[in-house]
């Protein structure tokens, strides 16, 4: 009888995950063991399950630690909390859950963008707090005489502009590089799609590449009429800048899932009226993720068993590279 593969999970995952990885695998933990048992265990580890954005992320010093280490399979399509580039040195596979939540996050980001606009949550406020009783609602801004910029047209950016496509509004995207096959029209510069369009939705990877993409300047280039939606990553904007922004009137108002410290969210965004505020819930449905779920085991059993893993992300192909 051969032993049985030794993985780390770094953090609590959904019960049908942690269900099927103890079925099948040794699961220790990094959020539980104490850190002699989990020492002596490291060098046995030959994969990392992790849902980063729930918690622990895969450093360069995690790696490290895990010389056998050949997969870490990551809850969610950002991967941002994964150090790929530390995996990629190694040969060990990164996989992501990718595709699965296209539709749901797409859904969200139509109702975010839908909410910010007409201010659906002041407005269930204002009912609740007995004030329709003595005035009506005061009047909001319209999508009817406003332009979308999508910020990345990726799997999810695609979904989201496919959907917005049937509000009769022009759309426009800024990605690095222009997208075959697609009616709308590209911005090589953010600053400029920024000027022409009246509505940022942001739907970019995190990570060093896109820190701060949402800058002071791109939100002036927005405009007094602008808004933003943000259900990216929290880093892709300056928090900071945007409260100013926010305050300031620079920018009329903004949807955001995501923030730069969750969950912390900063005071001076929560007190604002002009915001629409969710707790990084854009995939967060039992159908989507159960779907997730599933795919971060079946990327591991897939391994487990000798198969190539389902869904490696780019930086990491599978068979790995010499
Ligand atoms: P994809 O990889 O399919 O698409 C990414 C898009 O972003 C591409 O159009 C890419 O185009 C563009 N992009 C990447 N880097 C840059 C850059 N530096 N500047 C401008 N554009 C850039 O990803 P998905 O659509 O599957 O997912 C996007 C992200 O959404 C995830 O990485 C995740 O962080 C976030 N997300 C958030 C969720 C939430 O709960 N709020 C849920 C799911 C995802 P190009 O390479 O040409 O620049």
């Amino acid at each position: 009888q051969t032993p049985q593969t030794e993985i780390l999970q770094t953090g609590p995952m959904m019960a049908m995950i942690e269900r099927q990885l103890a079925a099948h695998f040794h699961v220790h933990r990094l959020d539980r063991d104490d850190a002699a048992a989990l020492a002596r265990a490291a060098p046995r580890i030959r994969a990392v399950a992790t849902a980063a954005g729930g918690g622990l992320g895969v450093d360069r010093a995690l790696i490290a630690r895990l010389p056998a280490l050949e997969i870490v399979a990551n809850f969610g399509v950002g991967y941002d909390a994964v150090d790929v580039g530390a995996a990629a040195e190694r040969g060990i596979v990164v996989t992501n859950t990718p595709g699965v939540l296209d539709d749901e996050v797409a859904d969200l980001a139509v109702a975010l963008l839908l909410a910010t606009v007409r201010r659906l949550p002041q407005a269930d406020r204002f009912l609740r707090e007995g004030r329709w009783t003595s005035a009506a609602f005061p009047l909001t801004g319209s999508l009817r005489d406003r332009s979308i910029g999508i910020v990345g047209l990726g799997r999810i950016g695609r979904a989201i502009a496919g959907r917005l496509a049937a509000f009769g509004r022009p759309l426009a995207y800024h990605a690095r590089n222009p997208v075959a096959g697609v009616p709308w029209r590209h911005y090589a510069d953010l600053r400029q799609m920024a000027r022409a369009v009246d509505i940022l939705v942001v739907i970019v990877p995190g990570g060093a590449a896109t820190r701060h993409l949402i800058d002071r300047p791109v939100l002036e280039a927005l405009g007094p009429s602008g808004i933003l939606i943000n259900v990216a990553r929290g880093s892709v904007v300056d928090e900071a800048a945007l409260i100013r922004a926010l305050g300031d009137g620079t920018i009329a108002a903004a949807g955001l899932d995501v923030f730069a410290d969750e969950p912390d969210v900063p005071e001076a965004l929560r007190r604002m009226d002009n915001v629409v505020l969710l707790p990084h819930v854009a995939s967060a449905t039992h159908f989507t993720r159960n779907a997730m779920g599933q795919l971060v085991v079946d990327n591991l059993l897939a391994w487990s068993q000798g198969r190539p893993p389902l869904t490696p992300v780019p930086e990491t192909p599978w068979p790995a590279k010499a």
